[in-house]
This record gives C-alpha cells, sequence and structure tokens, in this order.
C-alpha cells in the first residue's frame, strides 16, 4: 500500500510503500478514504510530542471501510463505514477506566501518534475506537469531524449551557467554523467573535446571531451589551486573545478553552469569584461521542468547509494546512 510517513523528528512527510498491515486481536484494518489533516499533526511531524516511534505514519481524522477484523473482534465486520479519531483506544483497567471515563484513561492510545494514523491506504485500530458513519454523510466531510467535529460538538453539549442561551464561538477557523454551525443547531444565541469586519457575512452564513469584530473594540463590552455570554468557547489559540473574554462571561458564564496553546492565559481570580465564572479545558472524546457527532452532523446539516488533496500530495495539503491559508480543513483522500 502507499503511506505517508515521517522518518524522524523534524522530517518531511515522505511516500513509501508498506506492506498493508494486519489486524489483530481486538483490532479492526480499515481501508482509509479519507483523512484529515489536523493541527496537531505538527506533533507527530517535528517530535513535540514525547516517545513517538519513528517512522510514523500521521492522521487522527479518519474515515473509511472496515477491511478485516482481527481475533475476538464481534463489533464490526467488513463493509461498514467506519471512522477513527484522536482518542485511539483506552486500558479498561485504570481507575478512570474502571469509572467509564475512557477519555480520561492514564494509558490511552493516541492514533497517528501511538500507532500509525491515516495518511496511507490502509491502518489498524483498536476495535474500541472505532466509530460508525451515517449512510448519508459523505466520508471526505466525515473525516474532520473526527477531530475538529468532535472537540467543539463533545465541549459544547456538556458545558451547560442551555438552549436559548448566549454562547459565544471566538475564533472562524478550523474548529470555530464547525462551533458555529454546531451552537447555532443546538438551539443557542449564537455570537461569532472574529477579527476584522470581513469574516461577518461568512459568520452569519454558518448560523451567527450576531457578530463581535475585535477589531471594532473591546469584545467583552461587545459581549456585555449582549447580555453577558453564558458560555464562551474558545478555538483560536491566542492566549491574549481569550483572556481578553472572560469578562464578557454573564454570571455563572463559563471560559470552555478547545485550542490548544501554549502561552499563559491571563486571569485574575478577582474576574471569576464574583459571578462565579469558570474556565474549563475540553479534548475530543471517545469513538462513542464520535458517532454523536457524526450523527448529529447528518441530521443538523452542519458540514466543515474543506479542501481536497491526493494521498500523494500530503506534503503540499500540510503545507496549506500549516499555512493557516486553508479554509476551513484540509482533507486527502485516497483514490
Ligand atoms: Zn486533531
Ligand atoms: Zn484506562
Amino acid at each position: 500500500m502507499k503511506a505517508v510517513q515521517v522518518s524522524k523528528p523534524g522530517g518531511n512527510l515522505e511516500i513509501v510503500e508498506r506492506p498493508i498491515p494486519q489486524p489483530g486481536r481486538g483490532q479492526v484494518r480499515i481501508k482509509v478514504e479519507a483523512c484529515g489533516l489536523c493541527h496537531s499533526d505538527v506533533l507527530v511531524k517535528e517530535g513535540h510530542w514525547p516517545g513517538i516511534q519513528y517512522p510514523r505514519v500521521p492522521g487522527h481524522e479518519i474515515a473509511g471501510l472496515v477491511d478485516a477484523v482481527g481475533a475476538d473482534v464481534t463489533l464490526w465486520k467488513p463493509g461498514q463505514r467506519v471512522g477513527v479519531g484522536w482518542h485511539g483506544g483506552h486500558c479498561f483497567q485504570c481507575d478512570p477506566c474502571r469509572r467509564g471515563d475512557f477519555m480520561l484513561c492514564q494509558f490511552g492510545k493516541i492514533t497517528g501518534i501511538t500507532f500509525d494514523g491515516g495518511y496511507a491506504e490502509y491502518m489498524v485500530a483498536p476495535a474500541e475506537a472505532v466509530a460508525l458513519i451515517p449512510d448519508d454523510l459523505p466520508v471526505a466531510e466525515a473525516a474532520p469531524l473526527l477531530c475538529a467535529g468532535i472537540t467543539v460538538y463533545n465541549s459544547l453539549r456538556h458545558a451547560g449551557a442551555l438552549a436559548g442561551d448566549l454562547v459565544a464561538v471566538q475564533g472562524i477557523g478550523g474548529l470555530g467554523h464547525l462551533g458555529i454551525q454546531y451552537a447555532r443547531q443546538m438551539g443557542f444565541r449564537t455570537v461569532a467573535i472574529g477579527r476584522g469586519k470581513d469574516k461577518q457575512a461568512l459568520a452569519q452564513k454558518l448560523g451567527a446571531h450576531e457578530y463581535v469584530d475585535t477589531n471594532a473594540g473591546a469584545p467583552a463590552e461587545a459581549l456585555q451589551k449582549l447580555g453577558g455570554a453564558r458560555l464562551i468557547l474558545a478555538t483560536a489559540p491566542d492566549s491574549k486573545s481569550i483572556s481578553a473574554l472572560v469578562d464578557g462571561l454573564a454570571g455563572n458564564g463559563k471560559l470552555l478553552v478547545v485550542g490548544a496553546g501554549v502561552e499563559s492565559l491571563t486571569v485574575t481570580p478577582l474576574q471569576l469569584i464574583g459571578g462565579r465564572k469558570a474556565i474549563q479545558g475540553w479534548p475530543s472524546g471517545t469513538a462513542k461521542d464520535s458517532e454523536d457527532t457524526l450523527r448529529f452532523s447528518a441530521l443538523s446539516g452542519v458540514r466543515p468547509m474543506i479542501e481536497r488533496y491526493p494521498l500523494e500530495k500530503a506534503a503540499e495539503a500540510y503545507d496549506q494546512m500549516i499555512s493557516g491559508r486553508a479554509r476551513f480543513r484540509v482533507v486527502l483522500t485516497m483514490s
């Protein structure tokens, strides 16, 4: 099969021929039809995740067909349309697993990091990491929902906002353009926060009821004029911009951070205490959460905006993703 691998930290994305992998006990082989690129693929390419064994095939937004199953797999059978996301399986035995909180497994695997991912014609995943894709969702559009989509959908639905509440989505990019659609479809009064007037039309097309332009004044004040946000979903990893939103929260409001930045947020205890405000992070979710994400998307019409590249042009696709020019998710498709 053709695969695209990184052979050392800081190495290039190189296309290679490899044997088709065999599924072991409890594993499923997937014939990959589409694989989204995610900014976290940088961790593999640049070696920023500790313990990665090279060569490694990146990719954790995988959509395709079950091709073969290993021993003891009863849940899946060849021909089913399935996907795999960031969460690449769990141990079933650590304390979080024994509580059913598989996402927090202490020995959790990550697709495309712990084992080879979807920049390839075939890949193998643990059965518990596999999610069913609804028939009416095309694979190229399903793929980005398995990391970008689930991250915003699953965090939004667990954050405590109720139908009609004011929910702001900061950033109109790979995560944000999905976050706006989900917030609208979940019944929230949806406010998009972006930089510049030029993003307003798109934000409204995606479903935003209101648009806050951070160039036009302090966004926290603009949110307070709208009554204050019950929830602010921060998707763009710009800690300074995120910190500037805290005072836009209503009482009991929550700042929900999903854009993975490395700079410190700046917030004083006084900004949180009086209004009983909170800051929370959220990782993506399990395979079952992926199924919920995909089903909700099929039901409500939420779709990623994508740019397609053939597998052979993975390096070009990666550059487009890293440049920030992509609108908004880049997807590899296998012929
Ligand atoms: Zn990702
Ligand atoms: Zn575990």
